[in-house]
């Protein structure tokens, strides 16, 4: 018998023909694939072409922070289009960047680009021309964007730990330039600060900068263990070395003062994306201390892009953070309080059906792991429990509730005791299945 095929499946066979995969990005992971192809959205609802509604959880990586069809957001973004859609300057930029400016704490001056990727290269090149050194030190499974020199990777030696390919490494991949990685960085383990000071003493003049997700977000939503973040400060201003957050989630999603804010630790430069400009336009920064960022003015350093400071960009950023930092970050709080909830519910349900769960993380950027204890570190995000929590999330997605990468839950400022209510009724379900499977397989 011939199956009926999806409206979804039929768009996805013609659109596949030409894009490769039928769809827009792709790791290197061993499971397939079907996009969903939406073609309506509400606040934190999308529809599909087969007319089936979803809470989106999974927000575009997070970028969607504003939730769908925000009017004060859209109304910003039209009256900028009306204005001017594209000229290199004009009269947006200064509110955009006098609002991180203000909320910020390492943003004493700010460049915007597009995307993430694009950004913490050109952070990496500061770095390097202001210590006029080579190296940087990154952490096993945090993520700072798709090119040669900051992908995936495991380090083999402890005394020399550079970063090389290794076989499934879902971001290992072929066409990277020879040697690459471990001629330009190192690869420690993360929130191990004994490990860290001896790297230090031994390497730590070598090194341009360090990067870091402040928060470990792609590596499972790991909170920085007590001291780790001022330990790597503080050994950075001693080996003058600068220090560099990756916010690309944490910028908006923990605060509009970002994760260094809350954390209370300063990088000297930080990279934003993602919610920066609320999700709905493409919009990245660097932002930083003054006596690095001055080396673009002084033109030492390099910072070419036809879009940078792309007006619908800076506009986007003006209004998420008036948006978001009106009273006193009411709705971010809101948004959190949700969050939280949310994250009450799920793991009651799994209570219910005997699934093991937690969930860990700051409420705006937390996974859910199907395991018994949070995670401490990354490297404790084996493959094994990453396929058992997309196993979860890929039965939720069934059910009607979308989550990111693998099993990222993100809230946006529209999220509401409606949708809460649509995800408990959701999920119970939901994670039936989801048992079932992993019990099947493990
Ligand atoms: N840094 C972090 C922490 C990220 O999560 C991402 C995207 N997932 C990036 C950088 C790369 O950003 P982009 O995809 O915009 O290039």
């Amino acid at each position: 018998m011939t199956q009926v095929q999806s409206a979804n499946q039929r768009y996805h066979e013609r659109v596949k023909k030409i894009l490769p995969g039928g769809v827009h990005y792709n790791f290197n992971l061993p499971w397939e694939e079907t996009p969903l192809h939406f073609v309506d959205s509400k606040q934190s609802r999308l529809f599909d072409m087969d007319g089936n509604e979803y809470l989106d959880l999974y927000a575009r990586f997070g970028a969607m922070i504003l939730g769908h069809g925000h009017q004060e957001y859209i109304g910003a973004l039209e009256s900028a289009m009306q204005r001017v859609l594209c000229v290199s300057h004009c009269d947006f930029d200064a509110d955009a960047l006098e609002l991180m400016n203000a909320h910020i704490p390492s943003a004493e001056m700010v460049r915007f680009g597009l995307s993430g990727t694009e950004i913490l290269q050109t952070a990496l090149r500061l770095a390097r021309a202001y210590t006029k050194r080579n190296r940087f030190l990154r952490f096993e499974n945090h993520y700072h964007g798709n090119a040669d020199n900051i992908m995936g990777g495991r380090a083999k030696e402890a005394a020399h730990p550079v970063p090389v390919d290794f076989r499934g490494d879902y971001k290992g991949t072929a066409g990277r330039a020879t040697n690459i990685m471990s001629d330009q960085s190192f690869l420690l383990p993360w929130n191990d600060g004994d490990r860290l000071e001896s790297f230090f003493r031994e390497h730590g003049d070598t090194l341009a900068c360090v990067l870091t997700e402040p928060v470990c977000v792609n590596g499972g939503s790991i909170d920085p263990a007590p001291g780790f973040l001022e330990k790597l400060r503080a050994l950075c201003t001693e080996y003058g070395v600068v220090l560099i957050f990756d916010e690309m989630i944490t910028g908006m999603r923990m605060g509009v003062g970002g994760a260094q804010k809350k954390l209370g630790v300063t990088p000297d430069l930080t990279t934003f994306g993602k919610a920066l400009g609320g999700g709905g336009i493409p919009v990245s920064a660097l932002a930083g201390k003054r006596e690095l960022m001055e080396l673009l003015e002084t033109k030492r350093v390099i910072h070419a892009g036809t879009y940078n400071g792309y007006p619908l960009g800076t506009a986007a950023v003006t209004a998420t953070f008036q948006i978001l930092s009106r009273n006193n970050e009411a709705l971010v709080h809101q948004m959190h309080r949700r969050a939280e909830e949310l994250h009450s519910i799920l793991v009651e349900a799994a209570d219910g059906v005997g699934l093991p769960m937690v969930v860990q993380g700051p409420p705006g950027l937390a996974s859910f792991h199907c395991c018994e204890k949070p995670l401490e570190h990354p490297g404790q995000y084996s493959f094994e429990l990453m396929s058992k929590d997309i196993i979860t999330a890929t039965a939720m997605q069934r059910h009607g509730v979308l989550v990111s990468s693998f099993s990222r839950l993100y809230p946006n400022a529209q999220l509401s005791e409606e949708d809460l209510e649509f995800f408990k009724v959701r999920v119970g379900k939901a994670l039936g299945e989801a048992k079932q499977s992993i019990d099947e397989i493990y």
